[in-house]
């Protein structure tokens, strides 16, 4: 999607440091962290948020990203969180997965 900023950062404009990639995500630290610890799982590929979401095996892949991420980065403890909607708090809507961890605000 051409205005879509994760979008863009998946593009590479943006020259954002990955934690971690695999086939179907990327993951990022948080631009405005919440915890000592906040990345963002973010599929590869546009998809507005969990409502809009079709592909069970895609959210079953992004789910073992966060256990993929976290085991890398040596995180036991941690929160996930998917906003969804705006009422909910969703201020990007491109579907992604945080990950909370140590001094969560
Ligand atoms: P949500 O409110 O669930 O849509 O979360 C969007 C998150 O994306 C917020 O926690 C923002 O701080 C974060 N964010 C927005 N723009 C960027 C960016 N360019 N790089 C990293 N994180 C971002
Ligand atoms: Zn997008």
């Amino acid at each position: 999607m051409n205005d879509c900023i994760f979008c863009k950062i998946i593009a590479g404009d943006f020259n954002t440091d990955f934690v971690y990639e695999n086939d179907y995500a990327v993951v990022f630290k948080d631009i405005n962290p919440k915890a000592d610890i906040h990345l963002l799982v973010v599929p590869k590929l546009h998809v507005e948020s969990l409502n809009e979401l079709e592909d069970e095996v895609l959210l079953g892949k992004l789910m073992m990203t966060v256990k993929e991420v976290t085991k890398k980065e040596g995180l036991k403890s941690y929160r996930t969180v998917i906003n969804t909607g705006k009422e909910a708090g969703q201020e990007v809507f491109h579907l992604h997965i945080h990950i909370l961890s140590g001094g969560i605000i």
